[in-house]
């Protein structure tokens, strides 16, 4: 069964008086331990159906499923720990905490989510550790590379190991090199815990390593 599922999904914004149809019945559902490509150009709407997903947003019409619990009518206290529980998110940019180490940015989300202080630190060691960071525990982001910030994020997303994981642009703002380099421990890490990855990106090399392609075109989504 898909882990996330989104039916026929419509999202309409208004600006200056005029109502912009971004999503127009955009459907897709993504299985565990799977790495789907969102592609389209700016505009697209990429980020919109990404924040639908993560249920940050609510769409105007339509479902939205995580594991298999419909998500798109639930109370705003309920959606907000599923996301806690089940959704981990990645951004073009780190958006890590500047004042706490790589370390205190992975044990925080967990501790928020209620786990103890001793078991936090322990299972960020080790996530830190498989993204290749051990020797970067204790620096904080600005002594770290983009590589290395993306890694901590990573880390961050995962922490609660959630279900889904949500990646808008995450390479994208790293070097050619870099970027591949974090992709591939991104992949490897939806591949051994069973996640279901969907990755907004225009990396097109990266995009063809991914399972499936869907593009958003004019509202909707259509399998490349
Ligand atoms: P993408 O991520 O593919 O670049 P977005 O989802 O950011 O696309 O935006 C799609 C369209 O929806 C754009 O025209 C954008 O200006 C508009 N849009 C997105 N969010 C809002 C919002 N909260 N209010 C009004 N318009 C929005
Ligand atoms: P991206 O680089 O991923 O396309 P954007 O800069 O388009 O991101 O959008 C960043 C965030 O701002 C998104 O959450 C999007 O929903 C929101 N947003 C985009 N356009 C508008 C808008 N016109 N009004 C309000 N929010 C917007």
């Amino acid at each position: 069964a898909p882990t996330l599922e989104l039916r026929q999904v419509v999202q309409t914004f208004y600006q200056a008086g005029n109502a912009i149809e971004v999503l127009k019945g955009a459907s897709l559902s993504v299985l565990p331990g799977e790495m789907v490509a969102l592609v389209g150009p700016s505009g697209a709407g990429k980020s919109t159906l990404l924040q639908i997903a993560g249920l940050l947003e609510r769409p105007r019409a339509g479902e939205v499923a995580i594991a298999g619990e419909r998500c798109e009518r639930l109370p705003d206290r309920r959606r907000t720990r599923l996301r806690r529980e089940r959704l981990g998110f990645i951004y073009q940019f780190h958006h890590l905490l500047a004042e706490f180490s790589a370390l205190e940015n992975v044990v925080l989300p967990q501790m928020i989510a209620g786990r103890s202080r001793r078991a936090a630190r322990e299972r960020a060691r080790e996530l830190l550790a498989r993204l290749g960071l051990d020797a970067r525990e204790s620096h904080r982001p600005s002594r770290l590379s983009g590589g290395e910030q993306q890694r901590v994020a990573i880390a961050r997303a995962i922490a609660n190991a959630p279900t889904v994981l949500l990646a808008d642009e995450p390479t994208g703002n790293l070097d050619y090199e870099t970027a591949d380099s974090v992709f591939t421990s991104l992949l490897d890490i939806v591949r051994t815990t069973g996640l279901a990855a969907l990755v907004a990106t225009h990396n097109v090399p990266l995009a063809e390593r991914m399972d499936r392609r869907l593009a958003l075109e004019n509202g909707v989504l259509v399998s490349l």
